[in-house]
């Protein structure tokens, strides 16, 4: 199949062009019909998988036709990072339509937000909050709004949106198309889809879980000996863009700069920086003068660089679900990649978990020679004045990691 069967406005097809795809995901091959027909969607999509575009073609191939300078398209994302990447897809799309769109969300000043809502957009990416703050200043009108989409819609639960969803959601006209993107169902997703759409049409896009192409290693170690296991690791592999999972925000911070210390190009990316230096953290991974991003999963949510190689996970996520997410980040558009799980013996469950969702045991890897037996030492390194490193040299490249099968260590 290709773009050329969903008959899109030639705008639209030169917007596909400028995105540079050559042929529909299977989420955009299922989804793209019925959503340009008008019906209402529910993709349970991994993440990688195009789901962005699903929505956003057939959304702006809908706006191409009708009144302008009103707000007629609605997307709700869970964070700013997220919002900001559809925004960026419809302006390449839209370049040519004098379309106009606008991301609201929190963190930044109000005023830039306002005066473009006032000067007349037709799309709307928003955190829900945020947006809710506008409704109420009175500085957006909802009532037009012909179509809406929940993008990662339970990454928004969990991070307790959902009241906010509703009332958002009860703010439009009933007469609308009702978009829902998300990777797993938990039970309070399916209601608020029972709730607010029409007999959905359901896509389901490969199995639940991680998506393919991804091998998943696992290095168990002691809680304090993470960090130099890392390093190492680092040290001894070829890599791409790797992006490090924490479970703090604090954790996020000391590691990147350990790294740094270490002679790595990394930053970190995580809730209490402002938005320009996250910003910064972004456009420095995206365009390689970061190769290794530090971050907590929410700030990682929705995190689109395409060629990310490694997924670490410095700390284990609490869930499965979680698990999916971040090593979503990788092997995207079909590519490969590694998810790195640095595991230590509280993390038992959700590697069990994990093993039952890829149905396979995951086999315990060491390095060799490092000291698994290293006592305690406190991580005092100076912080790095520029051009020093505690180490010389780059990184050494050669994998010598060996297979033991046992599973100790932790
Ligand atoms: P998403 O799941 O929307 O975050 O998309 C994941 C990645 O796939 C992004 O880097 C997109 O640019 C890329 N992508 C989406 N659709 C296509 C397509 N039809 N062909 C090639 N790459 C795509």
């Amino acid at each position: 199949m290709d773009f050329g069967t969903f008959n899109f406005h030639p705008r639209i097809v030169d917007g596909i062009r400028r995105l540079g795809y050559d042929k529909p995901t299977p989420i955009q091959e299922e989804a793209i019909g019925p959503a340009l027909e008008g019906r209402d969607l529910m993709g349970l999509a991994e993440t990688g998988t195009g789901k962005t575009a699903a929505f956003v073609l057939p959304m702006s191939n809908r706006l191409m036709d009708g009144p302008r300078g009103r707000i007629r398209a609605l997307v709700l994302a869970p964070t700013r990072e997220l919002a900001q990447q559809t925004h960026e897809v419809f302006t390449i799309v839209g370049k040519d339509t004098k379309l106009r769109s606008v991301t609201i969300y929190g963190g930044v000043g109000y005023e830039p937000q306002i005066r473009k809502l006032k000067s007349g957009v037709e799309f709307v990416v928003a955190c829900p909050g945020r947006l809710l703050d506008l409704v109420e200043r009175g500085e957006v009108d909802l009532r037009h709004v012909e179509v809406v989409v929940l993008d990662e819609a339970d990454r928004m639960l969990d991070m307790g949106f959902l009241p906010d969803i509703r009332r958002i959601l009860k703010l439009l006209p009933r007469e609308r198309q009702t978009m829902l993107f998300t990777a797993t169902m938990p039970p309070d997703i399916e209601r608020l889809a029972r709730d607010f759409m029409r007999k959905p049409v359901v896509i389901q896009v490969g199995r639940q879980g991680p998506v393919s192409g991804i091998t998943h290693e696992l290095y168990p170690v002691a809680p304090h000996l993470k960090g130099s296991l890392l390093v190492e690791l680092l040290k001894r592999r070829e890599t791409g863009p790797v992006l490090v999972f924490t479970r703090t925000k604090h954790a996020a911070s000391r590691l990147a700069e350990r790294l740094q210390r270490n002679g790595f190009r990394s930053a970190c990316l995580q809730g209490d920086m402002s938005q320009s230096k996250r910003q910064a953290a972004m456009d420095g991974f995206r365009s390689g003068k970061i190769d290794i991003l530090v971050a907590t999963d929410i700030a990682a949510r929705g995190i689109d660089v395409p060629d990310i190689s490694h997924v670490v996970n410095y700390d284990m996520p609490d869930t499965v679900d979680a698990y999916t997410h971040r090593v979503g980040r990788t092997a995207r558009a079909s590519r490969t990649g590694s998810a790195i799980n640095i595991a230590t013996r509280d993390d038992v469950d959700v590697v069990n978990g994990v093993e039952s969702l890829l149905n396979t045991r995951l086999e315990c890897l060491r390095i060799d020679g490092f000291d698994y037996d290293a006592p305690m030492v406190r991580d005092t390194g100076p912080r790095l004045s520029r051009g020093r490193s505690e180490r010389s040299g780059p990184p050494r490249r050669q994998r010598t990691e060996r297979r033991s099968g046992v599973r100790t260590g932790a």
